[in-house]
């Protein structure tokens, strides 16, 4: 299969659905690697694509060596396709970059260059500007990142998503990670080695709408809170014991009330307590929930992608079977 030495550089892209955007995108990332001064290889990690993505890649891989081809049976996100990058690129540094062309193929260079000079492990692509995104995106972006740096305990880097260099050491140590569910932009800054940034200013997706629904953005922010933090846990007992202790002043009251003659209001207080208690019971619940299905998959042990295909691993044909 005239494949090149093993490469310096793995350039992982996971794409969804991503017709509109793969020919501009190829066409602007090619001649970028094509300039470096290193062996690549170009993972792209198809996470289950409905369209024409499959098909498209298949003819972009025809001429283009480098472009290793890996196919998920189904639709598994966007961090389980990196998961699956991850896990199968060889270089002794990895890329991972999206394919709406947000994230600028240009500053890949720079990227490694840091990576080298600096001798750092990780480099974090950062926005130097988030103007390109809607009002919506940038709340809840500046919310999520708060939250975060406290729940994981470590500086987050500003605005930085899953565009960043990391060197073997690191991809070794995140496919070392048992979890499933992980959280790029978390674990990496979490797992604590050296790192640099690299700004840069945040393109709009150049073609196609977003792939991220409001349930992946949800799963997201779930899957965030619930890697890093018992914190939710605690805030549910200390809810709890606040309207445990709402209700025993109400209790308290009433019988103060009725000791002294007056007519009791029984009504209200029963439904104040029946209230409170119900609220925060179900509160509990609630968060007890995702821990618990967290620890149920976890004693499944059930893989968070399954890979369908690997162009490496085709022996003899190119085809990309769809
Ligand atoms: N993506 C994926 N699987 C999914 C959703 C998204 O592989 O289920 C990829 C998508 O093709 C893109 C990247 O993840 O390369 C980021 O997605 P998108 O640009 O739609 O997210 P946004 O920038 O809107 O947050
Ligand atoms: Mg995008």
């Amino acid at each position: 299969m005239g494949h090149q030495p093993n490469p310096v550089l793995s350039v992982v892209v996971p794409m969804y659905d991503e017709e509109a955007v793969l020919p501009i995108f190829v066409e602007r990332l090619r001649p970028v690697l094509d300039r470096l001064d290193v062996p690549y290889e170009l993972l792209v990690v198809d996470d289950g694509s409905r369209d024409r993505t499959a098909e498209m890649l298949s003819v972009a891989a025809a001429d283009w060596p480098q472009l290793r081809l890996i196919r998920l049976l189904r639709n598994s996100g966007h961090q389980a396709a990196l998961s699956a990058g991850f896990q199968r690129a060889r270089g002794d540094y990895l890329i991972s970059i999206d394919a709406d062309l947000q994230d600028p193929p240009e500053v890949i260079p720079q990227m490694l260059a840091k990576a080298r000079s600096a001798d750092v492990d990780v480099v974090y692509g950062v926005r130097s500007d988030r103007s390109s995104d809607t009002v919506g995106k940038r709340v809840t972006a500046r919310m999520y990142y708060r939250l975060m740096r406290r729940l994981v305990g470590r500086e987050i880097p500003h605005d930085a998503g899953d565009f960043r260099l990391v060197s073997r050491r690191v991809v070794d140590a995140v496919n070392a990670l048992p979890e499933g569910g992980r959280v790029f932009r978390l674990v990496i800054p979490w797992l604590g080695f050296p790192s640099a940034d690299v700004t840069y200013v945040r393109a709009e997706r150049a073609a196609g709408e977003t792939k991220y629904s409001i349930g992946k953005m949800l799963r997201l922010a779930f899957d965030s809170v619930t890697a890093f933090s018992a914190a939710p846990l605690r805030l549910a007992t200390w809810l709890g014991a606040l309207g445990g202790l709402m209700s025993l002043a109400i209790v308290i009251v009433a019988l103060g009330m009725k000791a002294a003659g007056h007519t009791v209001p029984g009504w209200t207080s029963t439904v104040l307590v029946v209230g409170v208690i119900g609220a925060v019971q179900l509160l509990c619940l609630g968060l007890l929930g995702e821990y618990v299905a967290r620890m149920f998959q976890a004693s499944q042990g059930r893989p968070s992608f399954l890979v369908g295909y690997d162009s490496l691993e085709d022996h003899g044909h190119t085809a990309y079977p769809e």
